[in-house]
């Protein structure tokens, strides 16, 4: 035996391209367009150089009370992490511990399958309906936990509360967890569930709605035992997880709920507009309840589109997999951002017609 039977090999995750240059309309990440709230920058000016010379606080207790308090919950009912992948795969590591099969859809966030696979956790995925919607009825069966998002990525799609409430209703022996990656820009969020049901995780991010991918904060609500579970597999892992500076960048982020409000107002009513210059152009969505749209045409290959964005220095994500290969996704920019692009998808029509 060699070394390398020794050694983990794992496909990773693919993130979306993060280009060199600055001249390009990032629309592949779906990173937030407005900076983060005013409140950031002057915590950001009130670092002291000196504050590093000390460990974090473990539990990151300030930045955990601000988000209980935040969402009317104890503090005992929030973990905090490195953004909501951090959170996610603590969420797995801790929660599907069996060996049944965890149930998630065949068309999600592509983050699931890799760490399902990184920690030998046994998954069934459940094909989405023909218009891409999750049917509660598919979780129904026996399992070793779900995790979907919603809205769902990439197709944008949300589930009610009710239709959420009867698959976590449906698993009282497993644990559900619903990613509210997007949740902020129009689908209901499942928080008010965690008073009824103890087997319901709801995973949250700052990189979307509150305009900070770049610090890395995610947070997971659930009943106190699941927190409590969480904690003990963190510490079991690394302690200090969340630095410094990024406990008092986020506790200030999120206390400005009204910048957080209307920064997510600019962006559903954009998406808007987005999805009716899309139509105009013969694009065929749904419409969308996240910052992103999820687009296919009729007459032109989605690979082929992405491939003429990218020349045009505009950057979205195409996804070369099975029933979703002929789609595009695009983050919802500013007005300004979404109308070039606009403008370049004409250019592309007209050209092809010639
Ligand atoms: N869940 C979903 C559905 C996502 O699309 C993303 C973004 N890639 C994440 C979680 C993770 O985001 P972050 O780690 O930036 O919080």
């Amino acid at each position: 035996m060699s070394w390398e039977d020794r050694v983990r090999k794992v496909v990773p995750y693919t993130p979306g391209e993060q280009p060199k240059t600055d001249h390009v309309i990032k629309l592949n990440t779906n990173e937030n367009p407005y900076p983060p709230s005013p409140k950031v920058a002057e915590a950001l000016r009130n670092l002291k150089t000196d504050d590093l010379r000390l460990y974090p606080d473990p539990a990151a207790s300030d930045l955990v009370h601000a988000v209980a308090k935040n969402y009317g919950l104890k503090d005992s009912q929030v973990f905090v992490g490195v953004g909501s992948d951090d959170v996610l795969a603590m969420c797995f590591m801790t929660f599907f511990h069996s060996k049944d099969p965890i149930f998630f859809p065949d068309i999600t966030y592509s983050f699931y399958d890799v760490w399902a696979d990184l920690l030998e956790i046994p998954y069934e995925t459940k094909v989405l309906k023909a218009d891409f919607g999750i049917d509660p009825e598919d979780y129904l069966a026996p399992n070793g936990g779900i995790v979907f998002p919603n809205p769902n990525a990439p197709t944008g799609q949300d589930l009610p509360l009710s239709r959420i409430e009867r698959i976590v209703a449906g698993n009282p022996d497993s644990i559900v967890i619903v990613d509210e990656a997007y949740v902020d820009f129009g689908a209901e969020t499942a928080l008010p569930l965690l008073e009824k049901y103890d087997n319901l995780v709801v995973t949250q991010t700052f990189s979307k709605s509150r305009s900070l991918a770049g610090l890395r904060v995610g947070c997971a609500m659930a009943n106190e035992r699941l927190i409590k579970y969480l904690n003990d597999v963190k510490y079991s892992f690394n302690s200090y997880t969340m630095n410094r500076p990024t406990i008092a960048l986020a506790k200030a982020c999120i206390e400005d709920q009204a910048y957080f409000k209307s920064c997510c107002q600019k962006i559903v009513a954009t998406r808007e507009k987005t999805e009716d210059l899309l139509r105009k152009l013969g694009f065929i969505l749904r419409d969308s309840k996240a910052n992103f749209v999820f687009a296919t045409h009729p007459e032109r290959q989605a690979k082929e589109i992405f491939a003429y964005l990218k020349s045009r220095n505009i950057y979205v994500r195409y996804f070369d997999k099975p029933r979703i290969d002929n789609y595009l996704r695009i983050t919802i920019g500013t007005d300004e951002e979404m109308e070039t692009l606009a403008g370049a998808l004409e250019d592309y029509f007209k050209r092809s017609e010639i």
